[in-house]
This record gives C-alpha cells, sequence and structure tokens, in this order.
C-alpha cells in the first residue's frame, strides 16, 4: 500500500519537501479504526510529507496512539493525542474532533468502549441486509479485515472489494452502505453535546469537524457553532481535504466571529479515501503550524 503515497504520484504543485517544517496535520485514521495504514506508515508518511506535528483521530478508540508517539519520537515529529466522535444532529451525523485528551483517562475509555459495541450492534445487521442482497459475506471477515474493535462501514467496504463485489471503497457506499441505500443501518450515536462533553471531561479541546459535511436542521451553520459553542465547543476544522478555497474563508469567518480556535487535517484512511495524502490531502491542503500554540495555549487554559 505504500506505493500508493509514493513521490511518483504525489501531485507536481506540492514543491514543500520534508525539510519545511511549517505544515501539520490534525486528522488522520489507522489501522486501529477505519484507515489502511499503521500509526508507523502514518507517521512516517507525515515526516515525508513535512508535517512537523499530527494527531492521531481514530473512530472511537486510543489504541494506535503509543505506536504513533513511538515513531513520532525516532522521526521528530510532534504526535498530539486525539480522537474523532461521531455524533447526531436531526437526520445526519456531526463528527466532532479532541485533542490533546487525557487519552487512558478511565471514564473516557468506557465512554469509546461503550460507542464500539453500538458499532458491533449494527455492523452484523449490515451483513445480513448485504447477505439478504445475495452476497456471500460474514461479520466474521469484516473483524478480520479489520483487526482492531473499532469496526466501520469502510471495512465492509473493503470485503466487498476482496470479494470484487465493488472496485472502490466508493462504489460500495455508493451501492449499498451510505444513507438511503440498501444496505445501510442507523447507529446509535450520542448527541453532539455529549460527544463535545466527553471530549471535555477527558481534558481535551473539542472541534467540530469537516463543517461541509454537517447539514443543518434548523438556521443557519452560524448558529449551530453558537450553539455548540455553548456546550463546550472550541474550535472548527477549517482547512480540510475537501474544502473549497470560498468554504475555507467562510469557516475561517465563523471561527473568527464566534471566537473558536482554528484547526485543520486532511482526514487521511490510506486505501478507503484513495485521492487523499498524509499533509497535501487531495493537493492544496496547507494547515500552518501557527494554528498549534493557540491549541496549546487553550488547553493549558482550561
Ligand atoms: P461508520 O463509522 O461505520 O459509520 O463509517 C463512516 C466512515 O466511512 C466515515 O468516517 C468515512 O471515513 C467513511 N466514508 C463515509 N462515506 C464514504 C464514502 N462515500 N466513500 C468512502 N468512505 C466513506
Ligand atoms: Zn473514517
Ligand atoms: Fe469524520
Ligand atoms: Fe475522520
Amino acid at each position: 500500500a505504500r506505493n500508493l503515497h509514493s513521490a511518483a504520484r504525489r501531485p507536481k504543485t506540492v514543491a514543500i519537501g520534508p525539510r519545511d517544517m511549517s505544515r501539520i496535520d490534525l486528522h488522520l485514521h489507522t489501522t486501529h479504526s477505519d484507515g489502511s495504514q499503521t500509526p508507523a506508515e502514518v507517521v512516517t508518511l507525515a515526516h515525508e510529507a513535512g508535517v512537523s506535528a499530527l494527531a492521531i483521530t481514530d473512530h472511537d478508540i486510543t489504541t494506535g496512539l503509543p505506536e504513533a508517539m513511538a515513531t513520532g519520537q525516532t522521526l521528530g515529529i510532534e504526535i498530539i493525542p486525539g480522537i474523532e466522535i461521531s455524533s447526531r444532529h436531526g437526520e445526519s451525523e456531526l463528527h466532532v474532533l479532541g485533542y490533546f485528551l487525557k487519552w487512558e483517562d478511565a471514564q473516557l475509555n468506557e465512554r469509546l468502549t461503550a460507542l464500539r459495541e453500538s458499532r458491533h450492534r449494527r455492523n452484523p445487521k449490515i451483513v445480513a441486509l448485504l447477505q439478504a442482497a445475495g452476497i456471500d459475506i460474514t461479520y466474521d471477515e469484516v473483524r478480520a479485515v479489520a483487526g482492531s474493535d473499532s469496526v466501520g462501514r469502510p471495512h465492509i467496504a473493503r470485503v466487498l472489494m476482496d470479494k470484487k463485489v465493488v472496485t472502490s471503497a466508493k462504489e460500495a457506499f455508493d451501492r449499498f452502505l451510505a444513507e438511503g441505500k440498501p444496505a445501510y443501518v442507523p447507529r446509535d450515536l450520542p448527541s453532539p453535546a455529549d460527544a463535545i462533553r466527553w471530549i471535555r471531561e477527558a481534558g481535551g479541546l473539542a472541534v467540530l469537524a469537516h463543517p461541509t459535511w454537517v447539514k443543518t436542521v434548523e438556521g443557519t451553520l452560524t448558529d449551530l457553532a453558537r450553539q455548540l459553542k455553548e456546550q463546550g465547543l472550541d474550535g472548527v476544522e477549517v482547512h480540510y481535504s475537501t474544502h473549497t478555497p470560498r468554504q475555507t474563508r467562510e469557516y475561517l469567518s465563523l471561527a473568527k466571529q464566534l471566537g473558536l480556535l482554528v484547526t485543520g487535517g486532511s482526514d487521511f484512511h490510506g486505501l478507503t479515501k484513495p485521492d487523499i495524502e498524509v499533509g497535501t490531502g487531495k493537493g492544496s491542503l496547507h494547515v500552518p503550524d501557527h494554528l498549534l500554540p493557540k491549541l496549546k495555549d487553550a488547553v493549558a487554559a482550561l
């Protein structure tokens, strides 16, 4: 899988090399949730992309952090402990990122374990719907592909790819797994307020992930962000792989208007999202490292 991210496939416009240390990436997934690269591989890719600090933000799990920290120490990259928690807002999902949390905190880990259990309740129902559609697939196969306790739809997608039912994760979502498709099953999700509170109670900063995905129920995104701020939200993921320049400006002004911190990251998943690279996203992502001291000041002031 490493050749996927080799220099040859890197867009030519990305001239920033390993010695340019102005870039950070605060949104990365590993094999400990639904990414395809190990924590050590992700940190190594970040090093090659000139990233000076990164956050591992696996879904509902923190077990990838020790390996990432060890590799970070070897390569001289700062590793920020992170998490990504999905919550429900109306009919759609709202993802909350957590940074600098006390990731070994017992209460946090009980809560994350419960979230992973809700995944184990949901996934077999998805598999049953796929079986009903005539596809030969079992949850044991999905768990084997996942290899960790945080099992998600991208793992089901990977089994469908391995079985040549689909040729890409995108096709698996478009045909079967996405909301509204034949094998979609909703998951019990916490409220945004709970996700924010759990991160805060673990000593972390809570950040609204990829606002481009958020579907507001009523009112504007600004109204929603203001409400989330009252519930403890600290920041907004302004810089993101799929944000257009116009969206980036819009979210930047939203953050300024509400006094929220600015963060950013690629949401790298490896083969699950093959067009997104560590540090550079789709080629034009650049999360400036001067954002990091502001986050650290905010954590220190909590
Ligand atoms: P789950 O956590 O099991 O609900 O799966 C959701 C995850 O699937 C998201 O965090 C994304 O990483 C990934 N995902 C969602 N939609 C797509 C898509 N169309 N193609 C590839 N991956 C997707
Ligand atoms: Zn994911
Ligand atoms: Fe997300
Ligand atoms: Fe993510």
